[in-house]
This record gives structure tokens, sequence and C-alpha cells, in this order.
């Protein structure tokens, strides 16, 4: 079952650098909230303090509408798959045994079942016919895909991506969107950082728009790419589309 993921009033600062002010975000069970914006504006210090990598100086996190803050920290990163821009494959072990390595680690997964749930894993983003590769002999789409494969077969109720097209070359990045908008309609929660704009008013059910740490607008795509209502996202909109 999906479950929702809600951030309230969350405030972080790096010294007197207040990097979030006040942010609120919340993801429906199943559903798919993007976020954009400039570059510094916190995006990425959201994600990470939603997962607790950052424990935030003010605000709540909540999961199924339960706060989450008085448990381990562990419990809530362990719901949440985190992909980002650099892929981070361990380049001596092969494709297969990058996916396993966590469900053996983590999860205690004998190894013949976490090579057998790495081997499903790949198959869903279409690679099992390079399970025995390198990722140095995958293309940068590829291995975005095998990325990608890691962080569900560690199961995850949530699924969070961060840039994770930017570093690709243009050709690369429609395969590794399709991949990550089947996996919205297949009913995974997910937080979505990225500049796509297609993507993000394609497949969002929300969007959000940062800008120096705080949601300036936050609606449907229709209503933040059609009727933005400040200034600033105007703006941004006129740099990036
Ligand atoms: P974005 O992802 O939107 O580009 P970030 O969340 O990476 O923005 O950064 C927002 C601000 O937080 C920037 O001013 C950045 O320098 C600062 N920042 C991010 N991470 C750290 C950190 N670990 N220590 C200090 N400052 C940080
Ligand atoms: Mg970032």
């Amino acid at each position: 079952m999906a479950v929702s993921l809600t951030g309230t009033n969350l405030h972080l600062a790096f010294g007197t650098n207040k990097v979030l002010r006040g942010v609120d975000i919340h993801v429906d069970a199943g559903d798919t909230v993007t976020v954009i914006g400039p570059s510094g504006s916190g995006k990425s210090t959201l994600l990470r303090v939603l997962n607790r990598l950052h424990e935030p100086d003010q605000g709540d996190i909540l999961i199924d509408g339960k706060s989450v803050l008085k448990d381990n920290p562990d419990t809530l990163r362990q719901q949440i798959g985190m992909v980002f821009q650099q892929f981070n494959l361990f380049p001596h072990k092969t494709v297969v045994d990058n996916i396993a390595l966590g469900p053996r680690k983590l999860k205690g997964l004998s190894k013949e079942e976490a090579r057998t749930l790495a081997l499903e894993q790949l198959e869903l983003v279409g690679l099992a016919h390079k399970a025995d590769s390198r990722p140095g002999n995958l293309s940068g789409g590829q291995q975005q895909r095998v990325a990608i494969a890691r962080a569900l077969a560690m199961k995850p109720e949530v699924m969070f991506f961060d840039e994770a097209t930017s570093a690709l070359d243009p050709e690369l990045v429609k395969g590794v969107l399709a991949l990550m908008a089947d996996l919205a309609k297949g009913g995974m929660t997910m937080v979505v950082v990225t500049h796509e704009m297609g993507f993000a008013r394609e497949v969002s059910d929300t969007v959000l728009f940062m800008d120096h740490g705080a949601v300036v607008e936050t609606g449907t795509p229709e209503q933040l790419f059609d009727k933005p209502q400040t200034e600033r996202l105007q703006q941004f909109l006129s740099q990036v589309l």
C-alpha cells in the first residue's frame, strides 16, 4: 500500500544561511509532487530533510498523517528510495550485484534471494540483459535505470528523485523520464526535483515552486504553468521554457 508524506513548516539553517524557511509539502499516497525552482533555492535540502539526512530546526514530518520525528531516523530512510544526479554505482561490481547489495546487507536476504530480487527489478527497468555487465559498459541512461532498480529493490514506500536526468546526454533523458512516469502511474508516492518542465506538467499531480527556501506557489500543473500568479514564477518559467 502506498503511503502519504507530509512536511509542515520545515525550517533549516546552515549557520546563518536559512536554507528552508517554513516549507509545507504534502504528497498524497500514490501521487507525484514535482519541485521546481532556481539553483540554490533549497530543493535538494528539502529532500534531505524529508528523509532526515538533516534534522529540521523546526517543523514536522509525517507518514500517513503520523509524525515520525521521534522514531529512529533509519526507519524513515528505509522507507524512502533516493535517486540522484550521480548514479553512484560500484564500478567493479556487476549490475546485478550492485542491486543485490542493499537487500543482502540491510535486509538480510540470502545471496540467492537477493539475486532473484535484483533480476526482477532489472526486468522492470528493461535491463535484464545487462545483469552481468559492469556499470561502465552501460550508457548513462542505462546506469540511471540501474540506480532506480537498486532503489526499488529496497521496496521503498516513497521515491525521491533529485535531478535524476540532469547529468545525462539529451538523447538518454527520455528513457529515464519514461521509467519515472511509469512508476508514478503505477501508484508510487514520489517527490521529483527536476528541470524537465514537460515531465512536471504531464506527470505531476502537484507542482511546488521554491525560491529562497520557501514555497512561492503550489498547485496543479495547469495552475502553475498556465496561470502563474507571481512575478518570480513567471520569470523562472520564461527562463526554462
Ligand atoms: P538546490 O537543490 O535548489 O539547488 P540546495 O538545497 O542544494 O539548493 O542548496 C540551498 C542552499 O543551501 C545553498 O545556499 C547551499 O549553499 C546551501 N547548502 C546546501 N547544503 C549545505 C550543507 N551541507 N552545508 C552548508 N550549506 C548547504
Ligand atoms: Mg539540488
